[in-house]
């Protein structure tokens, strides 16, 4: 047995085994279990919305969920489920863009009608 220097603040840690390199000392431990990391309020992030009712989502972290319940033994077997980024604001038109539109509506509206005119007319045609 002997002693270390614990490898984040310094402190002397005593009665480790000979075959250990580094140790960290229990009140770096205890600070690191202490206090995670990551906020609480984790589970609204990176998930869509109505995940729960999904049949089947996969999170970033690979932890799968059917219908909302965790199913732990398929944790990192599947792949992240992909989340569809929010449908994109439409765009307002500009008077310029409604004009060309209704333009090019009319012109299609206009190119209908010359056809069922023909259509008419070789239909008359062929009835001789
Ligand atoms: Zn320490």
């Amino acid at each position: 047995m002997s002693s270390l220097e614990c490898k984040k603040c310094g402190r002397w840690v005593d009665n480790i085994g000979d075959n250990t390199k580094s140790v960290i000392c229990s009140m770096c431990v205890l600070a690191k279990v202490g206090l995670p990391e990551e906020p609480i309020n984790y589970i609204s992030t990176g998930r869509p919305p109505g995940w729960h009712w999904m049949v089947e989502f996969v999170d970033k972290d690979g932890n799968v969920f059917h219908k909302g319940k965790e199913q732990p033994k398929l944790k990192g077997t599947l792949k992240p489920t992909k989340v569809k980024p929010p449908k994109k604001k439409i765009k307002r038109r500009s008077k310029d863009e409604i004009y060309l539109a209704r333009h090019e509506l009319k012109k299609a509206a206009l190119k209908k009608a010359v056809k069922k005119q023909q259509d008419f007319i070789n239909h008359t045609i062929d009835k001789g």
